[in-house]
This record gives C-alpha cells, sequence and structure tokens, in this order.
C-alpha cells in the first residue's frame, strides 16, 4: 500500500539541517526504513515551510509510523492511505474503451 507522510516541525528542530546540516538524522531515517520493511519511494522537503513529506510503500500503516518515529522527536506528522494518480488515469481510459467512446 502507499503512503504519504506530511510532517511538519518548526525551524529549531529542523531535521532536514536547514540551519545546520543534519546527517545523522539522514541516516536514521534511512535505516528505520530499512528496519521497518518500509520502502521510500520518494521524501520532499519543503525548505522554507519546515515540512517533509515522504511517499512510502508499506504492507501495513504500522510500518509507516514504526519508520517515522524519529519524525514524530521533533514534530507532528499525518499518515495518509494514497494512491496513484496514474491508476485512477489508468482506470478512466479503461472504462471510456469499455464504454466505447474515444
Ligand atoms: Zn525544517
Amino acid at each position: 500500500m502507499l503512503f504519504i507522510i506530511d510532517h511538519r516541525h518548526s525551524a529549531e528542530n529542523c531535521p532536514a539541517g536547514v540551519c545546520k546540516p543534519n546527517w545523522d538524522f539522514a541516516v536514521k531515517m534511512n535505516d528505520s526504513a530499512k528496519a521497518c520493511g518500509v520502502q521510500v519511494i520518494e521524501g520532499f522537503v519543503d525548505l522554507r515551510g519546515h515540512r517533509m513529506y515522504f511517499a512510502v510503500d508499506a504492507a501495513y500503516e504500522q510500518q509507516v509510523y514504526d519508520f517515522a518515529k524519529p519524525l514524530m522527536g521533533v514534530g507532528r506528522l499525518q499518515v495518509v492511505p494514497v494512491i496513484r494518480w496514474s491508476a485512477i488515469v489508468e482506470s478512466v481510459k479503461r472504462s471510456k474503451v469499455r464504454e466505447g467512446s474515444p
């Protein structure tokens, strides 16, 4: 299943190292993904807004929360189950073919 992690933190607790590089945190997140069986598809960092978004693939939602534990220590987060946009587009195309419309 795919999930989006939406995380926000204060500038003082910035794990992305905007104020000073924090390589340990990046390694901690990478190790956490391996330990929890979560595949990180990609992460996105809003440097100005101090928000981070991760697109991850995991069998269970609990794995995502386990993976995100380092983020919980520095701010708040929300985990949202999602599906790929491309899957919706494909579904619409298939239904149009069935209906016989172009
Ligand atoms: Zn930040």
